[in-house]
């Protein structure tokens, strides 16, 4: 299954997350790249998403493999941690 914006393989994870947050009866799906910009929201926060409803017992994601958001190298978000001792 490839992604409607991209083209790109929809992950596992990606294809649940749509079921479950977008549409049930989905038929189109999107990669999580794209279903990140979708929703105007980051890949970490899906995948933190994903996590929290497997955690929830969700059928959607009982077996397939939630990728670790941090390998993906994206967020470039965490500016606070910077050096400790700047003194
Ligand atoms: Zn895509």
């Amino acid at each position: 299954m490839a992604c409607v914006d991209c083209g790109k393989p929809v992950e596992p994870v990606a294809h649940a997350l749509a079921l479950k947050i977008v549409n049930p009866c989905a038929t189109e799906f999107r990669c999580l790249d794209c279903l990140a910009k979708t929703f105007g929201s980051s890949v970490e926060r899906l995948l933190d998403a994903a996590r929290n409803y497997r955690f929830r017992g969700c059928v959607l994601f009982k077996d397939i493999e939630i990728p670790d958001a941090s390998r993906r190298d994206q967020s470039g978000r965490d500016q606070g941690a910077g050096p400790a001792s700047l003194s």
